[in-house]
């Protein structure tokens, strides 16, 4: 089958791999009918994840219909229309039991990796690296989904795969940050970066009865976006200073809750930039906090900073004391997916939210290689890829 594999930095191939077969009695398989780039896909693309390999199947965000099911699987039937959430589950450990799906203690089988470097380890997610499992990912014509009965959600509706799709991923992660920020109705959110999660955080907080969201980036068609389908005021950080700007806007007091959406793919500038960028040459940081340090200053006291970007290891220069003396509460995580899909599919066929507004490119997946360039320049007004095998 064609697939979209890793070859190191800056290097996706489409090739043919062997296709998928059922491993475990609680696995399905899925051919792929849609499935999406994410943001997060950009930093495999940069090399920036530890304990990727060459040949690597990428991608987390697919649905499909369902043309296989182990023996134990109860909950699916050929023919299914399923969307597949990025993080996989067992449904059975403490953490599922508890609803904190992507801390699930069971779907890593290369756990003992993930615990050297954290302490623990998170749950395996798709496409996304040997330290999370070593699963082959989405952007695929077929893709294995473990625990069959615990991640995919059933869709009916005659909704399109581009409304539906973004239930994989980055629906629940935007809504999860919202959610994340204690919204309470007399609140400003700002949230920094206007990429796809970005988009959906600021829909989320105005769902959730934010008063007011605030978007930061530089990018004007993000920007616009967020303006024409998120109704946030923005703010070009290439051109205003974002906590003179922030002060501004809420009489000095700050934004109730900062949601960063951005993570370790930050852009700085001035002096700590430089000097991270000569500790990350020597590999004293793998991480780029400007975001975390420009929202900790920006936060009013007392306030929440809410950080479902990626990071990846560790940073230097983090402003742990401003944070404490400010009293912020700090919320993160990878998204417990399947805690959402009902609810947000909701929203969908309610027609609060038609989740397709953020497509602006797509192709058939053999164009995969090309459009991780697109994406990863922002060329061509290029803010999300969906693929079709
Ligand atoms: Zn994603
Ligand atoms: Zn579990």
């Amino acid at each position: 089958m064609r697939a979209l594999t890793w070859h190191g930095k800056q290097d996706v191939r489409i090739e043919d791999v062997p296709r998928p077969e059922i491993v475990n009695p609680t696995d399905a398989i899925i051919e792929v009918t849609a499935t999406a780039i994410c943001g997060s896909d950009l930093h495999l693309y940069h090399g920036r994840v530890p304990s990727m390999r060459e040949g690597d199947v990428l991608g987390h965000e697919p649905m499909g219909e369902v043309i296989e099911v182990g023996e134990e699987v109860e909950t699916l039937e050929v023919g299914d229309r399923v969307v597949v959430p990025f993080t996989i589950s067992c449904g059975e450990c403490w953490f599922c039991e508890n609803d904190l799906y992507s801390l699930c203690d069971n779907s890593n089988p290369n756990a003992e990796i993930a615990r050297e470097v954290m302490g623990h380890s998170p749950a395996g997610l798709f496409g996304y690296s040997h330290m999370l499992g070593g699963y082959a990912g989405g952007q695929a014509e077929y893709l294995r989904v473990p625990y069959a009965d615990v991640g995919p959600i059933e869709v009916e509706s005659d909704l399109s795969d581009e409304q539906l799709l973004f239930l994989s991923d980055i629906f629940p992660t935007g809504y999860m940050a919202a959610e994340n920020a204690d919204i309470d109705p007399a609140d400003t959110v700002a949230v920094w970066g206007c990429g796809p999660v970005g988009q959906f955080a600021i829909q989320s907080a105005q769902l959730l009865g934010a008063d007011r969201v605030i978007a930061i980036d530089r990018f004007p068609e993000r920007l616009a976006m967020a303006r024409e389908h998120g109704d946030a005021v923005t703010i070009d950080y290439s051109e205003e200073d974002v906590y003179h700007r922030l002060m501004e806007l809420t009489g000095n007091r700050g934004p109730d809750s900062c949601i960063d959406a951005v993570g370790t793919d930050a852009h700085g500038t001035g002096l700590l930039d430089a000097s991270d960028r000569v500790k990350r040459s020597v590999k004293l940081e793998d991480d780029r906090p400007y975001v975390l340090r420009e929202a900790i200053r920006c936060c009013r006291k007392g306030g929440t900073l809410s950080v479902p970007g990626v990071y990846v290891g560790r940073m230097d220069n983090f402003p742990f004391g401003p944070l404490m003396n400010k009293g912020l509460t700090v919320k993160t995580g990878q998204t417990h997916v399947q805690r959402y899909l009902e609810p947000l599919l909701e929203t969908i066929e309610d027609g609060e939210i038609d989740p397709s507004f953020v497509v602006t490119h797509e192709a058939d997946l053999g164009k995969g290689p090309e459009l991780y360039e697109t994406f990863n320049d922002k060329a061509d007004d290029c803010i999300k890829v969906v693929l079709t095998p």
